[in-house]
């Protein structure tokens, strides 16, 4: 697949105002309902503007490619969730990240009006969010978890057709069963036909003679329902999965909504993550730093053993390959980067201080012991 940023011709620094130019300039060469456009390409033009023009998507789609959103999405085809968001993405949606109205810039290009422009028209269901908390070790190796929740479902007494079982179907009067709404709109690139699903029968052009009793002939429910989330391994706090039409079914069974999990980490008691690597810190003796040690280190994937040098000074990082965090959609992990940390003994018995003047005299450094034993070490060539 070719890259966002080649496919709008823009560089990977562009502004924003760059790629919504590159975008418009595109997106109008290529429209498909003018001579010489191109389907393809046009789908390929508003799939990338679709991730490049919202910040978070962008900086996402810098980072993992296009894996992320391939591994959250039950598999859909991006660019029919690019149509039915254009026009309306935003509803259901509060602050969403991925909140773009895209009816702005097609009612400004084209001069759709936002409704018009939405081929579901005000049947698609509602797009739903909701918050999923995992544990580090989770959110690290990946997981699979079901969720609950209450949402306006397809029926089951009528499978969403909104008719009463049995019950005669008559052809729809709006529509005169075309299911379809035709309609001219003139627009800067000549006249442009559109048609849009009848919103009286749901684009299936008959009506039945009697309506279904559960669901009051709108072929949904509310009801509870459990859905299994995969969480792809390297997921962190705060990023999104999108789950295709696992939102509000839609009105008379057309196209449901989506569901968004926004995924929130715990914290882990002693490791911090930096993007794909882990960091910690470890404390070792004064001792262990002068003469060299070997500590076991915690890790993700249990203690590992650590060489510390003689004469390792404090605040030295030492990196644990391959101990972090797997890329998402890949099995390359980064790194752990361990912190040590000297700790200066404090409670110290006779011996042991007789010990240490004897190493500082040795050394040819001061220590004025009478003011208490380690509060003022000077170096007497000062
Ligand atoms: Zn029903
Ligand atoms: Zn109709």
């Amino acid at each position: 697949m070719a890259d966002y940023y080649d496919t709008l011709g823009v560089s990977r620094r562009a502004s924003a105002d760059d790629i919504k130019r590159a975008y418009r300039k595109l997106a109008h060469e290529h429209h498909p309902d003018k001579t010489g456009g191109d389907d393809k390409k046009f789908r390929e033009i508003n799939e990338a503007y679709q991730v490049l023009s919202d910040p978070s998507r962008r900086s996402q789609y810098d980072q993992f490619g296009r894996t992320f959103q391939e591994a959250g999405s039950s598999g859909g085809d991006p660019f029919s969730d690019f149509a039915r968001g254009f026009g309306g993405f935003s509803q259901g949606q509060g602050s969403g990240d991925f909140g773009f109205d895209f009816g702005d810039i097609f009612s400004d290009i084209f001069g759709f009006g936002g409704n018009a422009s939405r081929p579901s028209g005000r049947a698609r269901g509602i797009d739903l969010q909701m918050d999923l908390v995992i544990t580090f070790g989770e959110a690290v190796f990946g997981t699979e978890k079901d969720v609950s929740l209450q949402k306006l479902d397809t029926c089951p007494m009528c499978g969403g057709s909104g008719a009463e079982p049995g019950a005669k179907l008559a052809t729809c009067g709006k529509c005169h069963g075309q299911g379809q709404i035709k309609r001219m709109q003139r627009t800067i690139l000549g006249s442009i036909a559109t048609s849009t699903p009848c919103d009286e029968c749901g684009g299936r052009g008959k009506i039945p003679e009697a309506s279904c009793k559960t669901c009051g002939g709108r072929g949904t429910k509310q009801q509870i329902k459990t859905i299994k989330v995969v969480i792809p391994p390297g997921i962190d706090d705060g990023q999104r999965i999108r789950l295709t039409g696992q939102g509000e079914a839609g009105y008379l069974g057309s196209a449901a909504g989506d569901l968004f999990i926004n995924i929130k980490v715990q914290p882990h008691p002693t490791l911090r993550r930096e993007g794909n690597h882990i960091v910690s810190e470890v404390p070792i003796s004064f001792y262990q730093a002068a003469l060299g040690t070997k500590i076991q280190v915690e890790t993700l994937d249990g203690p590992v053993e650590l060489r510390i040098p003689a004469g390792t000074q404090s605040g030295k990082i030492f990196r644990l390959r391959g101990r972090g965090v797997a890329h998402l959609g890949t099995k390359r992990r980064g790194d752990q980067l361990v912190t040590v940390r000297i700790i200066t003994p404090t409670k110290l018995s006779r011996k042991e201080k007789e010990l240490l003047q004897q190493m500082a005299q040795e050394k040819g450094e001061f220590v004025d012991v009478e003011r208490g034993m380690w509060d003022k070490i000077k170096n007497q060539f000062e």
